[in-house]
């Protein structure tokens, strides 16, 4: 997961589209029955479709749930507040006074978006309509909707567009995703529960991203094997050539934290992680 400022998704926005928008909500607000106004919004999925190709700059086609690059995803925008049902809420009738709203938009990849099972390695996710909170009895609803409302709701998600959100998420060596071991507490308790919640519905422990983390974090250990040997040889021999080659490793290393790099928070996990046997990564974080 990377962050979003929600200060940079509303620069990409042209300024025409914030009409359009109020113009969508407009028509579908007076539509009673939940099920007309469910085909209402889909009807108008052009709305935000329209930003697709503009969210999908921010970070270089990534999704922002899972950093993975797949040309072969349909590319939806995911609304964060599902529109029109929660799974989890049979009566709601979903976040609709939302389903236009720029700051519910999360661009996203179709594993993420979408119900899978994947058989052959036993896991299941996609986000779909699923909203689940830590208390349920808070879920925001028209009516009584505002900021404040929103603001109350205790999200069992992960937001990308919230800053201290996506740092909770570890990553092992093996690529498979946990809770932060220092941030998240003891099984059971609010953080820990969100980072699990969030790995199965975004399905973040699907096999071929895992595999995929697993590579990278041993592309990272061997580029900090490589540092090392250029540290000792600078410390033990005054080796001024190493100097150079060092800094070079060093910003190739810092290269895989770049936010529009593929799995960039793996990348930073292992980094952090490899301290202790690579003392050179240090010199990443400078
Ligand atoms: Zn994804």
């Amino acid at each position: 997961m990377i962050y979003i400022p929600l200060s940079e998704i509303k620069a990409k926005i042209p300024d025409d589209w914030f009409a359009t928008a109020d113009q969508a909500l407009a028509e579908v607000t007076v539509i009673t029955d939940l099920k007309a106004r469910a085909q209402a919004i889909n009807d108008r999925d052009d709305v935000w479709k329209a930003l697709r190709e503009r969210l999908a700059e921010l970070r270089k086609d990534k999704c922002w749930y899972c950093e993975s690059n797949d040309s072969r995803s349909d590319r939806p925008i995911d609304h964060y507040r599902p529109k029109n049902t929660i799974a989890e809420c049979d009566t709601h009738g979903g976040y609709w006074w939302l389903a236009f709203s720029w700051e519910n938009f999360r661009y996203c990849c179709t594993f993420c978006n979408s119900k899978r099972v994947d058989k052959e390695h036993g896991t299941t996710g996609g986000k779909h309509d699923h909203f689940p909170l830590w208390t349920d009895g808070l879920r925001a609803t028209f009516g009584k909707c505002s900021p404040y409302d929103l603001e109350r709701e205790k999200p069992m998600l992960l937001d990308p567009c919230c800053e201290t959100d996506p740092p909770l998420l570890w990553f092992d060596e093996d690529g498979k995703p946990a809770p932060h071991p220092h941030l998240c507490g003891a099984q059971g308790t609010f953080l820990y529960e969100r980072v699990t919640t969030s790995i199965t519905l975004y399905h973040l422990d699907h096999h071929k991203i895992v595999d995929r983390r697993q590579q990278l974090y041993q592309t990272i250990k061997r580029k900090l094997a490589q540092a090392e040997e250029k540290l000792r040889r600078l410390r033990e021999h005054a080796d001024m050539t190493a100097q150079q080659a060092l800094a070079e490793d060093v910003r190739e290393l810092k290269e895989f934290m770049a936010p529009e790099q593929p799995y960039s928070a793996t990348a930073r996990c292992a980094l952090m992680a490899l301290r202790g046997s690579y003392p050179v990564a240090e010199l990443v974080f400078l």
